[in-house]
């Protein structure tokens, strides 16, 4: 325990405060860093493979990740500091039910697997970020260029997707919508 002094208050300051924990909390540092600690541990209880570091994941990390979990709205949920608070304390106490099959029952129709096996013919099979292949190891995901929980019209339309490999998809979070498809592609 390091004691801190801020605003003229000792404060104990939690071994676990990271770089993304703020002083100015004061006593809301020391909860909300266990909260946050207890989300990260379901959610990893759940599947989830995100990289939450328990010293710097802030709540909007934690509740952008429950939100892929259970299917629910990004701009619903992560609009506001209080929402994605009240999001990650009701997912802790177990108030957030997460239902697999419907997330995933998605990825299991015969129109998404002929979508996605038409944008792996129409990218070559390679990851258009670093140009890997199933052939050279890399397992590939064919992912939606605006995230399917933002743009849900979008799930089905061919040019919403592009051939990542494993390892340049888990760099791409949902936040992120940057095309990586070579502009030749693109154009038709
Ligand atoms: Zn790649």
């Amino acid at each position: 325990m390091t004691k801190v002094r801020a605003s003229g208050v000792t404060l104990k300051a939690s071994p676990t405060l990271g770089v993304g924990g703020r002083l100015g909390d004061d006593i809301g540092v020391a909860v909300s860093n266990t909260i946050i600690a207890k989300a990260i541990d379901r959610l990893k209880k759940e599947g989830c493979v995100a990289d939450l570091p328990y010293s710097s994941a802030s709540y909007y990390d934690v509740a952008e990740q429950i939100c892929r979990l259970a299917g629910l709205q990004f701009a619903k949920y992560l609009r506001s500091k209080t929402r994605q608070k009240n999001l990650v304390c009701r997912f802790v106490s177990g108030g957030v039910s997460i239902h697999k099959k419907d997330k995933d029952s998605f990825y299991a129709t015969r129109e998404w697997k002929d979508l996605r096996y038409a944008a792996l013919v129409r990218h070559g099979g390679r990851c258009q970020c670093c140009g890997e292949s199933s052939a050279t190891g890399s397992v590939l995901h064919v992912d939606h260029i605006k995230p399917k929980s933002l743009h849900p019209q979008l799930a089905l339309t061919l040019d919403n997707l592009q051939v990542l490999c494993e390892a340049c998809n888990v760099g791409k979070s949902n936040r992120d919508s940057t095309d990586w498809r070579p502009r030749l592609v693109v154009s038709t």
